[in-house]
């Protein structure tokens, strides 16, 4: 047992999969083929990607999303030093919108961005839900037309179908425009506030703070005062009505299939119009694989001089290696060399060890044993390398300048000279 311990609702990502706490940790190897699969797509997509850092000021997240949101009010890693308040990034929708906003992004004209990293929340860990986890998305920013909204949602959904995840649900919900939002606001209170003792007590404080979230209960008997409630819907201005119709019609032309549920608020303040979610079956309690929508007001929000209509969707990669497990993903596995290349005393070593060099500068894969051993597990340690060949250099080898060359697999031997070494193993690979 070590002195020291990873923080609970983190995890070490290892060259190998492992399995902790009934959940599996896959390797290094099948992260990084699984990122570049949604950086490849992305690209094919035509969004560029952005990398900003994992601090950023608290206020920007604190006035991007809403003081009264739990990412904000609760869930949080902020910190303060000389002065300055930092917060450890809990999503990357107001980080992307102030790397455009400072860096004057939106004067280039619709900016497609996608990223991947960490965000950090400091909410309670549970299978699918981390306190470090990580993040992919994409912001489409500078368009305001119902088909950037369309062009976002399909991408989601391809990176999910390119992967064999078929069994997914998307909920669709139109959010309508600020002036509507506020006007339901005042009528939820309205509604909810005689029956405010029969809420529940986080409810109870929604009501006050951020009553739009009360949709988002699962109590029943909430859900049966929400039957009697004033719907978003009667609240929304032709304008923006019109605007989820053209969408619904891109996604009915695509042939994506849809639902729609007028409970879907999402979390964070910025929402407007189109809001989803993408869910998937195979997740348990935390069903959600990814959600977005259109945040028109969030750059004004933060202080941009004009304002920049967007849209986008942020998705979790550990619930994606969730839905992949249920389906029996075949994952990438860690990469093995090509070549083990073994010097059998210390002179042949040496001679080995300048052969490894330049099979590496020919992009070969090659391994060699670092520490001193026995033959026989040196050889063990060739074997358990799951290298195609194994290249031997003993005192013979080293005087006739010729390696024995074995295909671990086949078994097969043949001797190669030195300087025929690289065409061999390659053209016989
Ligand atoms: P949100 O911005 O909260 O809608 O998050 C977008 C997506 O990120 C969710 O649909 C999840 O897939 C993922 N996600 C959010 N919070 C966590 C968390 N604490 N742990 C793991 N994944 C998360």
């Amino acid at each position: 047992m070590s002195v020291y311990q990873h923080i609970t609702g983190t995890f070490d990502l290892l060259p190998d999969t492992y399995a902790a706490g009934g959940t599996t940790f896959h390797s290094t190897a099948a992260w990084r083929a699984l990122e570049q699969h949604i950086r490849q797509l992305a690209i094919r997509f035509g969004f560029q990607e952005i990398r900003t850092p994992i601090l950023e000021p608290t206020e920007l997240i604190a006035r991007g999303l809403g003081g009264a949101t739990d990412v904000v009010s609760k869930e949080m890693f902020a910190f303060e030093r000389e002065g300055t308040r930092y917060v450890l990034r809990p999503e990357l929708t107001a980080p992307v919108m102030r790397s455009v906003v400072e860096r004057r992004l939106d004067q280039k004209g619709v900016q497609k961005l996608f990223y991947i990293g960490p965000c950090f929340r400091a909410e309670r860990p549970q299978k699918g839900r981390y306190r470090q986890f990580h993040q992919f998305g994409v912001e489409l920013l500078g368009s305001p037309d119902p088909i950037a909204d369309a062009e976002v949602i399909l991408f989601m959904l391809e990176v999910y179908r390119s992967l064999g995840i078929e069994n997914t649900k998307l909920r669709l919900n139109n959010l309508g425009d600020a002036a509507s939002r506020a006007a339901y606001r005042d009528a939820l209170q309205t509604y909810f506030a005689p029956h405010a003792e029969l809420l529940s007590e986080t409810s109870r404080k929604r009501l006050e703070t951020n009553p739009l979230r009360i949709l988002d209960t699962k109590l029943p008997h909430e859900r049966a005062l929400l039957e009697g409630a004033p719907k978003l819907s009667a609240f929304i201005s032709d304008e923006a009505s019109d605007h989820y119709e053209k969408v619904k019609s891109f996604l009915r032309d695509a042939g994506q299939p849809f639902v729609e549920d007028p409970y879907l608020v999402r979390g964070l303040d910025y929402y407007n119009r189109t809001a989803f979610e993408l869910e998937s079956p195979d997740l348990g309690a935390q069903s959600a694989l990814a959600g977005g929508g259109r945040y028109d007001g969030l750059a004004s929000e933060i202080g941009a001089s004009v304002p920049i209509p967007a849209v986008g969707f942020a998705a979790g990669i550990e619930r994606l290696f969730i839905a992949l497990e249920a389906k029996g993903f075949a994952f990438a596995q860690p990469e093995v060399p090509d070549v083990y290349v073994l010097g059998l005393d210390p002179d042949s070593e040496a001679v080995a060890f300048g052969l490894t060099q330049h099979l590496r500068r020919a992009q070969l894969h090659v391994r060699m044993p670092l520490k001193k051993a026995s033959f026989k597990n040196m050889m063990k340690e060739a074997t358990s390398s799951g290298a195609t060949w194994l290249v031997l250099i003993g005192e013979t080898e080293r005087q006739t300048l010729t390696a024995q060359v074995k295909h671990l697999a086949r078994r097969e031997q043949t001797a190669v000279p030195f300087d025929a070494l690289l065409d061999f193993l390659t053209q016989n690979a």
